[in-house]
């Protein structure tokens, strides 16, 4: 019998770092991969053009608190275990849908496999809850998938077994490149979203801007669009394009404070190529994202981190990023001061891969699922009390 891994994802971030571990399990046509989506974020544009067909939907939508996105996302996985077992369950980084699908495994005994395991801030509140969740969800899991060798070295320090571990790169790089390769040529004009950027644009420079973490809604939200306005008033020649994140507490304050800047072009949330394209056109990426922080530097730009800390200190120590914080006259002039360095250099080694961690996840999954079966890990389905 092929063994049968399930792939949970949840939100738009981890279904563009998964598709190319998806890709990647189509080489391993020996393991049946189930791809389940929980309903955190709507996915279906995105898994539509990478080609990915989902087997099963867990009623979990953002709506609610954290707790009731957890126990939704839990109980859902914990059925779609029930109804069809698998061998081991794949999750992805930290939200509530990974956290929920990894309790829901280790509750039906089946082994669940991390990828980007390791990343730490260590401090719980920053970034918030996700700290709390990767560090629960390494703990939980038999496969440490982790992008860079400090990850391996912060899950040693912790205590994980060497032999779990597996060094891969991280698959935002691959995301990135391959969705770069299509729309670098594409005239800004013509892409969805972008289409009243040129006419603004006209010759000056672009930073990309986007903040949306929970810990810094509120005062610091306001303090960062205030230092956009500062670094547009102090600079002519600079455009900042803002693509707005749904959360409703984030657009009115964006709006307030930058909605009557000629030079602030504030944007819907973009499909992820269009996102690409933008950053490609651009000399500089300030962002409270993580993801953004392994995207920016893989396209060749620097990043300003609009946070008190990083999970990701690698660009840090190669240069190609620095934390800013979150307070207004900091992050101007962090902005200020990386809009004059310009580009990366092409020669700049990324720190979070080569393009190739797909294919490498794919294959330490592979074995460890095949080596499930072979201990007769094939959980339960039932996680009775
Ligand atoms: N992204 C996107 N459209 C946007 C802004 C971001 O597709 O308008 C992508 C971005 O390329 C990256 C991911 O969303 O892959 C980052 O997600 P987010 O900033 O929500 O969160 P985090 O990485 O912190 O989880």
């Amino acid at each position: 019998m092929s063994p049968v891994l399930a792939v949970v994802l949840g939100t738009r971030p981890e279904a563009i770092k998964m598709v190319p571990v998806i890709a990647g399990l189509r080489a391993h046509p020996e393991v049946v991969t189930r791809v389940v989506v929980s309903g955190q974020h709507d996915l279906s544009a995105l898994l539509d053009a990478a080609g990915v067909s989902v087997d099963a939907h867990i009623d979990a939508p953002p709506a609610g608190t954290l707790a009731e996105g957890l126990a939704r996302a839990t109980v859902g996985v914990e059925a779609v275990l029930a109804a069809d077992p698998v061998d081991g369950v794949v999750v992805h980084g930290d939200t509530t849908t990974a956290l929920g699908a990894a309790l829901a495994a280790h509750y039906c005994r089946v082994p669940v496999a991390h990828v980007e395991a390791g990343l730490r801030t260590h401090d719980l509140w920053s970034p918030w809850p996700e700290e709390a969740h990767r560090a629960a969800i390494d703990r939980l899991s038999d496969l440490l998938l982790a992008p860079t060798e400090g990850a391996r070295a912060l899950l040693l320090a912790e205590g994980a077994d060497p032999a779990r571990i597996v060094v891969t790169g991280n698959p935002a790089v691959d995301a990135v490149r391959a969705t770069a390769a299509r729309v670098a040529r594409r005239p800004l004009a013509s892409v969805p979203g972008l289409e009243a950027l040129p006419g603004v644009l006209d010759g000056r420079r672009l930073v990309v801007w986007t903040t949306h973490r929970r810990e810094n809604l509120g005062p610091p939200l306001r303090a960062l669009a205030l230092a956009a306005r500062d670094v547009l008033d102090a600079r002519p020649d600079v455009v900042v394009a803002v693509p707005v994140h749904p959360n409703p507490r984030v657009g009115p304050v964006l709006r307030e404070v930058l909605g009557d800047h000629p030079r602030a072009v504030l944007l819907p949330p973009l499909q992820h190529e269009a996102f690409v394209r933008l950053v490609l056109a651009s000399t500089l990426v300030a962002t409270d994202s993580g993801g953004v922080q392994e995207e920016a530097p893989s396209l060749g730009r620097r990043v300003v981190v609009l946070r008190d800390t990083t999970e990701r200190p690698e660009g840090v120590a190669a240069g190609l990023a620095r934390v800013a914080g979150v307070t207004r006259d900091g992050v101007r002039q962090a902005v200020l001061d990386d809009l004059e360095r310009g580009l990366l250099p092409d020669e700049v080694v990324n720190p979070y891969g080569d393009g190739t961690a797909g294919v490498a996840i794919a294959r330490a999954l592979a074995a460890w699922v095949a080596q499930s079966v072979v201990d007769g890990a094939r959980g339960t389905g039932q996680g009775g009390a």
